[in-house]
Parts: structure tokens; C-alpha cells; sequence
């Protein structure tokens, strides 16, 4: 049985088109079935995407930090309205 460990730490060989096409078949019916697999196949997908477009995909450090800030700021100018 396929469990999700194993459709996770085959979804980036998956993404690199490297498995053979009995593991594609098992991945791609496994995601079909499985919230959970399809969320992490989703997110990493995109982050594949993120980091084709850019040589060198990095977070400068605090970045997260000032996106808060920024949608803070936005809040509370929403509030002031
Ligand atoms: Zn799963």
C-alpha cells in the first residue's frame, strides 16, 4: 500500500518527470484521492515555478517579518477610514 510518506518523497522526482511511469500512475491516483498529498503537490509546484523564474530563488532574512509589517500597515490603514 502507498502510503503519503512515500507519494511525498517521490512528488519532486514526480515534478523533475524522472519516475517511471508505474510510479506516475501510482503518484497521480494517490493525489486524486488525497487532500492532503495534493496540497503539499500544489505548494511545491508553485515553488518549483518561483524558483524557475528566478537563478537563485532566497528569502532575504526578515522578509517574512516586513510582509507583516506591510499587511499590518494595510489593516490598520484600513481601519482608519
Ligand atoms: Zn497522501
Amino acid at each position: 500500500m502507498v502510503t503519503c510518506k512515500t507519494i511525498i518523497s517521490q512528488l519532486s522526482d514526480y515534478l523533475d518527470d524522472t519516475v517511471s511511469a508505474a510510479t506516475r500512475e501510482k503518484i497521480e491516483r494517490h493525489l486524486r484521492g488525497c487532500r492532503r498529498c495534493s496540497a503539499v503537490y500544489d505548494s511545491t509546484r508553485k515553488m518549483l515555478v518561483i524558483m524557475g523564474d528566478e537563478e537563485v530563488f532566497e528569502v532575504p532574512d526578515g522578509y517574512g517579518l516586513r510582509l507583516h509589517g506591510f499587511v499590518d500597515s494595510l489593516v490598520s490603514g484600513a481601519k482608519s477610514f
